[in-house]
């Protein structure tokens, strides 16, 4: 496509959600509201492609947001899932898929030695939090500004993803009393950490990080960010909770951690995990994870989790991602952001590019991005007509300078440089 997508029947739609709908959405990024668009209303995808209800195809980066790793209806997923749904949907009992998967997730990364599945990202961060509370007795957090982990009450401050796109640093509806109990400092700045612990030290029941931030853009940690957290958590008796709902076998086989080499004591999963199905997962230390319930006092359940739809989508991606996998999406990515970077200095524009592995996230901004006050310098007037201009040529990104790009196992040689060309041709426009 090129020039202007047809949006007829995707306008209409979207009225109509308006109806029933809050927002016409059931999630906020989705309604397109901060580059004042008309969503995609998609009808299906296959591979690298998202086709919608207006007859456009687009060489999609969002792939979900982050779990389809392997493209979209990938037919050993497709299948798996569907020989699973002709026995039944969910039971509320243990079934053998459960075990399976947890053995699986144990095994790659490193920090889990006991996991319990859940059904979003959400549920997985609030889980561990909990619990987190639970052994240490204490009851204030630590988390960086910028990060989103999930829509829980404790983790609404300072948030990104959504709520750093519509401008809502705090939600309302989240009490003071919580949100009091919610410290924040800047990502990637290890001395306002530790002021943090001087300070609070003693209250402190956990400090939960994305070891590569991916909700105000992509955001790699510095050398020694990591290992300074898991130095200062060691120190003051503190939890430290790796959100790797978004990096969790996106970034590596062994998951963020296994890159870069740091163990922290909980590791909260999704997205990936789950191969496009709702999961989510947290997990770590025996001693710590025998304190959940039935084993331990600290509560948490579900009617759906470790629903076995969920669990063979996932098994079955986590077995497709071998290192070739990963070999190759570090090629791709690297080859997408090589000729971004190209496109842009030679039309001037000052742009920024983070990449870790096959997330990519152009910043409008000639500053390095190290965190969410840097990330926000971008010029999101720009990131708004680019984004236009990216989609009128076929290529599908978040609708959001805060949000990263996912390319995927099934992102060809030509999809990469069609959507190089597609880059052009946007900037060129801005
Ligand atoms: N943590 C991180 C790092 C995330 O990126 C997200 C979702 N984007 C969540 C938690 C919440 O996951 P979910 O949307 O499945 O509740």
């Amino acid at each position: 496509m090129s020039g202007k997508r047809n949006e007829e029947a995707s306008k209409a739609a979207f009225e109509e959600a308006k109806h029933y709908l809050p927002g016409g959405v059931n999630s906020p990024v989705r309604a397109f509201k901060g580059v004042g668009l008309t969503p995609i209303y998609v009808e299906r995808g296959e591979g690298s492609r998202i086709y919608d209800i207006d007859g456009n195809s687009f060489i999609d980066y969002i792939g979900s947001w982050g779990p389809l790793i392997m493209g979209h209806a990938h037919p050993e997923v497709i299948s798996a899932i569907r020989k699973t749904a002709l026995r039944g949907t969910s039971f509320g009992a243990p079934t053998l898929i459960e075990t399976e998967m947890a053995k699986l997730v144990c095994e790659r990364v490193p920090s889990v030695e006991v996991v319990r599945m859940v059904n979003s990202g959400t549920e997985a961060t609030m889980s561990a939090i909990r619990l987190a509370r639970g052994v240490t007795g204490r009851s204030k957090i630590l988390k960086f500004e910028g990060s989103y982990h999930g829509h829980a009450d404790s983790l609404l401050i300072k948030a990104g993803s959504g709520v750093a796109t519509l401008g809502l640093p705090d939600s309302p509806g989240v009490p003071a009393g919580v949100a009091a109990n919610t410290i924040t400092v800047p990502y990637n700045d290890l001395e306002s950490v530790k002021l943090a612990f001087e300070r609070f030290g003693e209250e402190l029941a956990c400090v939960i990080v994305e070891p590569i931030a991916g909700n105000m853009g992509v955001v790699p940690p510095l050398a020694g960010f990591l290992q300074g957290l898991r130095d200062l958590t060691t120190q003051y008796g503190s939890v430290l909770i790796f959100d790797e709902v978004m990096t969790g076998f996106r970034v590596d086989i062994n998951c963020a951690q296994g890159l870069f080499g740091v163990t922290p004591d909980l590791t909260c999963l999704g997205k990936v995990i789950g191969g496009g199905l709702p999961v989510g997962a947290y997990g770590g230390k025996r001693e710590i994870m025998d304190q959940v319930a039935p084993s331990g006092p600290i509560y948490q359940a579900g009617t759906l989790s470790g629903n076995p739809l969920a669990m063979v989508a996932g098994y079955t991606t986590l077995k497709l991602l071998t290192p070739e996998v990963y070999n190759q999406l570090e090629e791709r990515a690297a080859r997408l952001q090589v000729g971004f970077e190209q496109n842009a200095s030679e039309l001037g524009i000052p742009v920024t590019i983070n990449r870790v592995g096959s997330m990519v996230c152009p910043f409008f901004t000639s500053e390095p991005v190290i965190n969410f006050d840097t990330a926000k310098s971008s010029n999101v007037d720009h990131f708004k007509r680019y984004f236009e201009g990216l989609i009128n040529h076929g290529v599908s990104v978040a609708p959001s300078q805060f949000e990263g790009m996912f390319v995927s196992a099934a992102h060809s040689v030509e999809d990469i440089d069609q959507s190089i060309e597609a880059n052009y041709k946007a900037l060129k426009n801005l």
